[in-house]
């Protein structure tokens, strides 16, 4: 179900979105557009629910939503099925991307909870630490809004819904419109687990509803999107002074040095390229190649490709998701072959009724290209040659993003260097973009690809308000600071 058409208000007043598979454009259902006033009620159902929530022991809370995995667990088929309904991904993905890390998600916040969200003490060193004591307690905020994209829809709406609620907030979810259902099979499960209907809800639409979420009564937003949303979600949560998080878009560069294995470099490439169909933030974007490696790795590459199935039932790559990454990866392609490119494999849509795009690779890009500047979502591996690992540094922290990047080369030390002089939230050593799915690492971007992190330890205490209490050890009847001054002070 992802091909989008808004509709006119029908006869009762109320917008509704027309959904089409992107596998053949089949018409598949249509979504009711949640008004101002049901998300407003949904976020005051929440507000009210969140006190009992948050009264009981994070243990508790825990034990709830681990019931999650048994639920994913079981009902697994069906929410791939759901997720291919919506996104025509094949099922192989389905599966790696939603199911095997939600999974490892529940699974590991559920066990940080308990340590990372009670009470601790914390040693003072001061001049003030024989006088007191401080403890540290982490406040659930409240009412949290997560607003989610299209490309990996259950799995980035089910990871900050379960920290949220872990840390004792109640959610209110909006799902991307592209893929309403999946977002919506999260809470579904949530719900069987054991969470109360209330704690966490969802309401449906497009830009205009997640715009009401953020307006509403809520006290934390946790966005993923595009960097336009997020730059919008930034200014309106500044009038009210609402903490978020924004996890925006990425063009992830992969180096491959002139030691890497060329043959898992050629093959991670294709792989890390188009998995997904390219559609993901992590993907590989651009390709830089030291020039005295680049003839074998293009060919290696180049084989690769060609041997890739599309299709969604038994293929390699599914369609894109609706007709928009149509756009948007054909435009960069024409702007790239316009500028000197050259397409060695694919660079067209597929023939056919769905939204299938030929499985492509470019060589000869360079800086002056969409293709290498913006971010293209398709399945499309884009090589440059670089003299040397110097200019592929330069290169890739050449670019308005800094979400991932890796480097591909059989020198670990080499490796590590050049880690160090990317300007990314994350580096992969010989692989790319699966960091988001290690929950112990923190996942976010520099520069246009966010502000904040999800994952690592540190995450689930976004969700709180960390707060101080300095506790006094001993009562007397003033402090030796207190009035009056005096030579003894
Ligand atoms: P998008 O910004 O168009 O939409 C994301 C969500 O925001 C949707 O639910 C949408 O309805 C909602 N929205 C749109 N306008 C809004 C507004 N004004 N106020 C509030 N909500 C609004 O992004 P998308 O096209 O759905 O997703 C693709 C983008 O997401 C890509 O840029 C991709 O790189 C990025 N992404 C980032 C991460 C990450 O973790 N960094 C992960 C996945 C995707």
């Amino acid at each position: 179900m992802a091909i989008v058409q808004p509709q006119p208000a029908a006869e009762d007043g109320r917008r509704r979105i027309r959904l089409d598979s992107p596998v053949d454009r089949h018409h598949v259902g249509d979504l009711e557009i949640s008004t101002k006033a049901e998300v407003d009620a949904a976020v005051e159902r929440a507000r009210k629910a969140q006190q009992d929530w948050a009264a009981r022991p994070v243990a508790e809370r825990a034990r709830i939503l681990r019931n999650a995995v048994d639920v994913l667990v079981r009902r697994r088929e069906e929410i791939v099925d759901q997720v291919r309904a919506e996104t025509g991904k094949p099922r192989v993905e389905a599966l790696a991307i939603e199911i095997v890390p939600a999974c490892d998600f529940v699974n590991f916040w559920c066990k940080r909870a308990t340590k990372d969200l009670r009470d601790e003490k914390r040693r003072l060193h001061g001049y003030l630490a024989p006088m007191k004591k401080l403890r540290m307690r982490y406040q659930p905020l409240g009412v949290v809004g997560v607003i989610t994209p299209w490309n990996a829809p259950f799995v980035l709406s089910l990871n900050p819904v379960v920290q949220a609620l872990l840390a004792g907030n109640s959610v209110v979810l909006k799902p991307s419109e592209v893929t309403p259902r999946s977002g919506e099979l999260a809470v579904k499960v949530l719900h069987e687990a054991g969470v109360p209907e209330d704690v966490v809800q969802v309401v449906h639409g497009d830009g205009g509803t997640g715009a009401a979420l953020v307006d509403g009564d809520v006290d934390k937003i946790s966005f993923t999107g595009s960097v336009t949303t997020g730059r919008s979600i930034a200014s309106a949560c500044a009038k009210k002074l609402t903490p978020y998080t924004l996890e925006l878009g990425g063009k992830d560069a992969m180096i491959v040095c002139a030691d890497a294995d060329l043959e898992r470099a050629a093959a991670g490439a294709a792989y890390l390229s188009m998995f997904n169909t390219g559609q993901v933030c992590l993907s590989v974007e651009r390709i830089y190649v030291v020039e005295s490696v680049a003839e074998e790795f293009i060919r290696l590459l180049k084989e690769e490709v060609t041997a890739l199935r599309f299709g969604s039932e038994d293929g390699d790559v599914g369609p894109l998701f609706f007709d928009r990454q149509v756009d948007v990866v054909s435009r960069h392609l024409e702007d790239a072959k316009e500028k000197g490119a050259q397409v060695l494999v694919g660079g067209s849509p597929a023939d056919g009724e769905g939204l299938f795009f030929q499985p492509t690779v470019v060589v000869d890009a360079n800086h002056e290209m969409d293709l290498m500047t913006e971010e293209t979502f398709g399945p499309v591996a884009t090589v440059m040659r670089v003299r040397d690992e110097e200019e592929a540094v330069r290169m890739a922290n050449d670019c308005q993003y800094g979400l991932g990047g890796s480097v591909f080369t059989q020198d670990k030390v080499k490796a590590e260097r050049i880690a160090g002089r990317l300007n990314t939230g994350s580096v992969v050593h010989n692989d790319a973009a699966v960091i988001y799915g290690v929950p112990e690492a923190p996942f976010g971007g520099r520069k246009n690809s966010g502000v904040g992190q999800v994952n690592g330890l540190q995450s689930l205490r976004g969700f709180t308000h960390p707060q101080p209490i300095l506790l006094s050890r001993f009562s007397s009847k003033k402090e030796s600071i207190w009035y009056p001054y005096n030579d003894a002070t």
